[in-house]
C-alpha cells in the first residue's frame, strides 16, 4: 500500500450525492489535512433520492450539488465534477467509462476511490445497483482505459489528454472484504458535519450520529482498533 506521503492527489468517484460523506468523509478529512488534494467525481444528481413528494422532481439536482459542495468544504475538498447521469438508472456503459476515464485524466491522481462493484448480501442498500454500475465502470477506467493511449483515442487525439495510470483503488464502504481500516475518531465530528449537510437525504434521520457512531465502532473492533475508536473500511487494489 502506497504511503500517504506519496500521494498528491486523490480521486473520490462516487454514485449518488452523499455517498462518499457516508462510506470515507473521515478519511477524506485526514487525507486535506495532510495537504493531498482531493476531487469528487458524482455521477449522478441524485434525483431520485428523498422522500418528500412536495418536492419537484426538478428542483432536486441543483438542491443536491448545492448540498454536496457544502459537504465537501466540511472536509477540505473545493474540486467537484458532476457528470448528471439519471440516478437509478446508472449502467456500467462504455460512455460513462469514457467520461470516467477524462476525469481520470484531467485529475492525474494516484489513489482513486470508488464504490465495490459487486453485491453485498448483508447490506443491501451499500450494493445499490447505482454504486455497483458506478464501480465496475470506475475500475474499467482505471485499466484499462485511462492508461492505453488507443482507449477512446478521442481522449487524446481530440481533448489532447494524455494516458495516465492510477496506482492504487480503494473501494469504500466494504465491510464484508475490507481488509484496510482508517481510524476516523478525530474527524468524526466533520464526517457528521458533511452528512447533516445533505439536509434532504439526512434531516429527517433520527439518531443519525448515534447509528454512525455504532457502525463506524463495530469496523474499529473489526479492525483491531482500540476499545472507543471509530473506523472508515476499505478494500485496498494494488493497480500499478
Ligand atoms: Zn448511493
Amino acid at each position: 500500500m502506497l504511503d500517504d506521503s506519496e500521494i498528491q492527489r486523490i480521486l473520490v468517484i462516487a454514485a449518488h450525492p452523499d455517498d462518499v460523506d457516508f462510506s470515507a468523509a473521515g478519511t477524506i478529512a485526514l487525507w486535506t489535512d495532510a495537504g493531498i488534494e482531493v476531487t469528487y467525481c458524482i455521477v449522478t444528481d441524485g434525483d431520485a433520492g428523498g422522500n418528500d413528494l412536495s418536492v419537484g422532481r426538478a428542483e432536486i439536482p441543483p438542491l443536491r450539488r448545492a448540498e454536496q459542495t457544502a459537504a465537501a468544504k466540511q472536509v477540505g475538498v473545493h474540486d467537484l465534477r458532476f457528470l448528471g447521469y439519471p440516478d437509478g438508472r446508472v449502467e456500467a456503459t462504455l460512455a460513462l467509462r469514457q467520461d470516467l476515464a477524462r476525469v481520470i485524466r484531467q485529475v492525474r491522481p494516484d489513489r482513486l476511490v470508488c464504490p465495490s462493484p459487486e453485491r453485498n448480501y448483508a447490506r443491501l442498500g451499500i450494493s445499490h445497483p447505482d454504486h455497483r454500475a458506478v464501480g465496475s465502470a470506475a475500475l474499467d477506467a482505471v485499466y484499462p482505459d485511462a492508461r492505453n493511449p488507443f482507449a477512446f483515442p478521442e481522449l487524446l487525439d481530440g481533448e489532447g489528454l494524455e494516458p495516465w495510470t492510477v496506482r492504487e483503488v480503494w473501494l469504500a464502504g466494504v465491510p464484508a472484504t475490507a481488509d484496510h481500516y482508517v481510524d476516523i475518531t478525530g474527524t468524526f465530528p466533520r464526517k457528521l458535519a458533511a452528512l447533516r449537510a445533505h439536509a434532504s437525504q439526512t434531516g429527517h434521520m433520527e439518531g443519525l450520529e448515534e447509528s454512525l457512531r455504532g457502525r463506524l465502532a463495530r469496523a474499529a473492533a473489526a479492525g483491531g482498533l482500540p476499545e472507543g475508536r471509530l473506523a472508515e473500511t476499505f478494500q485496498v487494489l494494488d493497480t500499478a
